[in-house]
């Protein structure tokens, strides 16, 4: 068990931005409206069918978190300006999030080559070419 990463600092980085350090060392900077458009609460998705009540459009650009509270030690829950307390983010679900907003912006990593096979150079042998032997091989 190597445990989760957990958040050891979060704060508001920017007028709309909101970083989150993780124990591990990664630093999640957030948009704070994707964040909101991203609840996965029962008002926001569909807790059947995962399918995305909320539509984007609902989102006002000014939305902002008002609290943040830590709940237990897997989530966060916001209270944001336009009056929506249900959302839930757990830290599994940020880090996803980290993922899926931060996209690379330096060029792909190279990829390691395979080792290199180490060739075994089987000597030739066992055969007999010597002429005068007489094992007639
Ligand atoms: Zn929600």
């Amino acid at each position: 068990m190597s445990g989760n990463p957990l958040p050891v600092e979060i704060k508001q980085s920017g007028a709309r931005e909101l970083r989150i350090v993780w124990s591990d060392g990664l630093v999640s900077d957030f948009d704070v409206v994707e964040l909101r458009r991203s609840c996965r609460c029962a008002n926001c998705v569909d807790e059947l069918t995962g399918a995305q009540i909320l539509h984007p459009s609902q989102v006002a650009e000014d939305v902002r978190p008002q609290t943040i509270r830590q709940v237990g030690n897997y989530a966060f829950q916001v209270n944001w300006s336009d009056g929506h307390t249900s959302g839930i983010f757990t830290f599994d679900y940020l880090r996803q999030l980290t993922e899926t907003f931060n996209t690379p912006s330096g060029p792909p990593a190279d990829e390691a080559g395979p080792a290199a096979d180490a060739e075994e150079n089987e000597q030739a042998g066992g055969g007999c070419s010597a002429s005068d032997c007489g094992c007639g091989g």
